[in-house]
């Protein structure tokens, strides 16, 4: 391939061509336009990059050059070459959608592990809330009992010292209604300890599922690790083939439209094997002269149901042991 001079050089000899008149235009190239039209035709080199030079002539006439670039010269893949690549190209893709597959769930198992590790501290701490407010309850009742206790004993002491057998009555009737007030916070006190029994019972299970929550959080963090340690060089290495890969099959639209099956297709296959007379992807029955032009591989063929690619059995076993 001839290689072509970058621009200074170009309108050095573009320079050298040109009378005095018209060196200046050059230089000052964007005024050319503007300048009187020179007696000879120069060119100028608007724009050269690897694959175009662009020139334009004293007399405003454009001209685009094509390079002759090493894709272009390049003898084009045959098609059952591009399905052979395109085929290895998935085999290594699912690998690395394995990896990610066994790693991308052990991280959400770890997250949702520690979302009900924290749901759990959170249950804990309000029932050690409720603990204190029964506790306050109970002293509160507590309370109540010393004063119906005193009270008691007030109305135990008058009637000591009463005149009639009226007054004495009334003051047994306080007392029974103190002694019924007394049984009344008895028996609150009663289900305010056994609330509280149950509340210590349940937080004793919840101790114990966050134990058992911290180990298996560890245990799997650990796991993760080991898989993060032992994949990341595996999976460098197979992103790095299938970059060589894509490069071979240097069919951009094949490629995109690759990807594009890839993504919408669930178990990531794009380029499937034809499989019992049906689409080794979604498994629709495909035509005998279908399958005859799919072994053909004069073009590359889609599946009319699921629109992946389709290779021939033949090809790859041919090639198998490549
Ligand atoms: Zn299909």
């Amino acid at each position: 391939m001839k290689k072509v001079a970058p621009k200074k050089v170009k309108t050095k000899q573009v320079e050298e061509e040109a009378t005095q008149e018209e060196e200046i235009q050059v230089v000052e190239e964007k005024g050319v336009e503007q300048k009187k039209a020179p007696k000879t035709t120069t060119k100028e080199t608007i724009i050269e990059d690897d694959e175009v030079t662009v020139e334009k002539s004293s007399e405003g006439v454009i001209e685009v050059k094509k390079h002759e670039t090493s894709q272009s010269t390049a003898e084009e893949l045959s098609i059952e070459q591009k399905l052979l690549s395109l085929y290895n190209l998935q085999k290594i893709c699912s690998k690395i959608d394995d990896i990610r597959m066994i790693r991308g769930e052990l991280p959400e198992e770890i997250r949702d592990n520690e979302d009900e590790y924290e749901g759990m501290r959170t249950r804990i701490g309000k029932y050690n809330d409720d603990i204190n407010n029964l506790n306050l309850k109970i002293a509160s009742e507590n309370t109540n009992i010393e004063e119906a206790n005193a009270a008691i004993k007030k109305y135990e002491e008058q009637q000591n010292s009463v005149r009639n057998n009226r007054e004495y009555e009334a003051l047994s009737k306080e007392i029974e209604f103190q002694q019924l007030q007394i049984q009344v916070a008895e028996k609150h006190k009663e289900k305010h300890a056994a609330e509280i029994a149950d509340k210590k019972a349940k937080i004793e299970e919840a101790d114990e599922k966050l134990k058992e929550l911290e180990e298996i959080l560890e245990q799997k963090k650990a796991e993760l690790e080991v898989i993060v340690a032992d994949t990341e060089k595996e999976e460098k290495e197979l992103l790095a083939t299938a970059g060589e890969l894509r490069e071979k099959v240097s069919d951009t639209r094949l490629l995109s439209a690759f990807d594009r099956i890839r993504k919408s297709a669930h178990n990531g296959l794009a380029i499937v094997r034809i499989e019992r007379d049906a689409c080794g992807g979604c498994f629709s029955k495909i035509p005998p002269q279908r399958q005859l032009d799919i072994c053909l591989h004069k073009k590359i063929i889609v599946c009319e149901a699921c629109g992946r690619i389709f290779i021939d059995d033949k090809l790859v076993k041919d090639h198998e042991n490549e």
